[in-house]
């Protein structure tokens, strides 16, 4: 019995945990090594999230920062117009599933499907999208083929500040960002989903982080811009 629960959880290892664990690290470390510039990529998943993704694009207008939205595919139905004014602002918009299902134990149709209907999705939205994250950074074997199949550039973070839970405040999320940033490094955020008021949070702790990194010489891209 032993043994067939240890080929189980082999199998689910060399399937979805390892590949998404070790993509992801080799991806910062990879920027960590080339960052020089004071550079900074702000991301944002999860969304469009109604009133607080208008509220944190006004925030984006006011400093001319452009930055990148992964998108659910079922917010992007509910709110097309943030979308349309996410592209007309300059941001770039790739997807984030159509639900924010996890790929960890999905099979090759799922994961197909789940991509291209947000592609579709966004496609019939006026978008052209290049770039995927998959929802809590857990991808599958069959993940990897159909990114190179569909064109697609996988983007994982380097940054995060728990900006979903109802535990942290503004300031805590400040902070965070403020000690784990570093020249080149992906920040991911949230303006969707999460604990009652995570992305209202969220924009006040922008409020705060985005003058701070300014003094401090950071510039703020786009994550193609550099490609
Ligand atoms: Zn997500």
């Amino acid at each position: 019995m032993w043994i067939l629960a240890a080929a189980a959880l082999l199998i689910v290892l060399c399937y979805s945990v390892v590949p998404s664990f070790a993509l992801r690290y080799l991806q910062t470390a990879k920027r960590k090594k080339a960052g020089r510039e004071k550079v900074l990529y702000l991301t944002f998943d999860d969304g469009p999230g109604g009133k607080d993704t208008e509220d944190l694009l006004d925030l984006l207008k006011e400093y001319g920062i452009k930055a990148s939205f992964f998108t659910v595919a079922a917010f992007a139905k509910q709110y097309p117009e943030l979308i349309v004014r996410m592209k007309e602002e300059g941001h770039l918009i790739g997807i984030h599933s159509v639900h924010h299902n996890n790929a960890l134990f999905r099979g090759n149709k799922f994961t197909y499907s789940d991509m291209a209907e947000s592609m579709f999705t966004l496609k019939k939205l006026g978008c052209d999208v290049a770039y995927y994250r998959p929802p809590w950074g857990h991808l599958n074997l069959f993940t990897i083929g159909w990114i190179k199949r569909l064109n697609l550039h996988l983007l994982f973070w380097d940054v995060m500040a728990r900006d979903w839970s109802d535990k942290e405040t503004p300031d805590t999320i400040c902070s965070k960002l403020m000690h784990r940033v570093f020249p080149g490094a992906v920040i991911c955020l949230h303006d969707g989903r999460g604990a009652a008021g995570a992305p209202a949070r969220t924009v006040e702790a922008l409020k705060m982080t985005i003058p701070m990194l300014m003094e401090k010489g950071y510039r703020f891209k786009r994550v193609d811009e550099d490609e």
